[in-house]
């Protein structure tokens, strides 16, 4: 099964060397750090904000259990090879754990997405975080594709919330559910890829696809999101947001964002009720599962997000427990968001 990983890794790193001489008509290529590319326009009238060199970044693999989307960044680059897509500013490709997804495991050592802006780097990928900060402190906007252990009856983004990064999901997408947050941080082991562009006065969203696979219809979505965070960088960049708001004015999108997080117990084994995917219904009181032997109530009326389930042989390698079990969503109105 590994194979059609190793396909998609090698098809990213050939891209690179197999069009350094034929997309240099209009575009170089740079080389960032190790399967992270620059693709950059020779000529452009677009200016980045101050201090940024890199208009987009797109990632992938950032878990490397989630296969999708280093074929989501496969496809977008043939797109572009194909000259179906113009590239008005500097579009960094990048794939985050491809170490991990040779294995098929999210991460070796530690979850590359709560790596960032960790004090004495020391683990495989605390260093490989340091590398992409390199890449990320100079990214004006990211987009980080993902996908769910479980079954999800859609695609979402998720990302802490500011104006700007939901201003920008909703012209890559428009009518995507959009989970997200504010006030803390996603995790309390450390920052995400998003999290880390804004900390730096970037712009960063999170694309969750669907469950890991590299299923056809996820894929496509994928594409057609880089396809206009590509447009949509570029046009917010170059202040031509006219058009844009035309895209966004005539859709409606849910807004979620969670009202609980179940934390996974120190001791003991964790057994969910089967059937519990990404944001099927619960009910306030609804039993959830037995975590030490204790029934699991869902605390209030709302959606599932990120169940884990884990066999009891994973839950008792201390290395591989997680530290919660579900989260669950309420629906948010835009009048709640804070305003600055
Ligand atoms: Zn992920």
């Amino acid at each position: 099964m590994a194979a059609e990983i190793d396909v998609q890794i090698a098809r990213f790193e050939s891209f690179f060397s197999d069009h350094s001489a034929s997309l240099n008509g209009d575009l170089t290529i740079e080389r960032l750090c190790e399967f992270g590319w620059l693709l950059k326009p020779r000529r452009t009238a677009v200016s980045l904000p101050v201090g940024k060199s890199i208009g987009l970044t797109l990632m992938g693999i950032t878990h490397g259990n989630e296969w999708a989307g280093a074929a989501v960044l496969n496809d977008t680059l043939s797109h572009i090879a194909a000259g179906s897509i113009n590239l008005n500013l500097p579009v960094a490709f990048v794939l985050g754990n491809p170490w991990a997804a040779r294995q098929n495991k999210r991460f070796l050592e530690r979850d590359l997405n709560r790596s960032f802006a960790r004090q004495h780097p020391r683990l495989q990928e605390e260093r490989r975080a340091v590398e992409l900060m390199n890449v990320l402190k100079r990214t004006a906007y990211i987009l980080d594709f993902h996908q769910t252990m479980r079954r999800s009856d859609r695609p979402f983004f998720i990302f802490p919330y500011s104006v700007q990064s939901l201003a920008f999901a909703r012209q890559v997408m428009p009518r995507l559910t959009v989970v997200t947050h504010w006030g803390k941080p996603f995790s309390a082991e450390g920052m995400c890829s998003d999290e880390y562009v804004i900390s730096q006065g970037g712009t960063g969203i999170s694309l969750e696809l669907g469950q890991n696979g590299l299923d056809p219809y996820q894929i496509a979505v994928g594409v057609d999101a880089a396809l206009w965070a590509i447009r949509s960088a570029a046009m917010t960049c170059a202040g031509d947001e006219g058009s844009l708001r035309r895209r966004v004015s005539s859709c409606e999108a849910d807004l979620y964002t969670w009202a609980s997080i179940v934390p996974w117990p120190q001791t003991g084994f964790v057994e969910l009720i089967e059937g519990l995917e990404n944001f099927r219904e619960v009910r306030s009181g609804e039993r959830l599962g037995v975590v030490d032997g204790q029934p699991l109530l869902a605390t209030g009326d709302g959606k599932i997000l990120f169940p884990k389930y884990l066999t009891r042989q994973q839950q008792s390698q201390q290395t591989s427990r997680p530290t919660e079990v579900l989260r669950i969503m309420r629906p948010l109105r835009i009048e709640e968001l804070p305003t600055s």
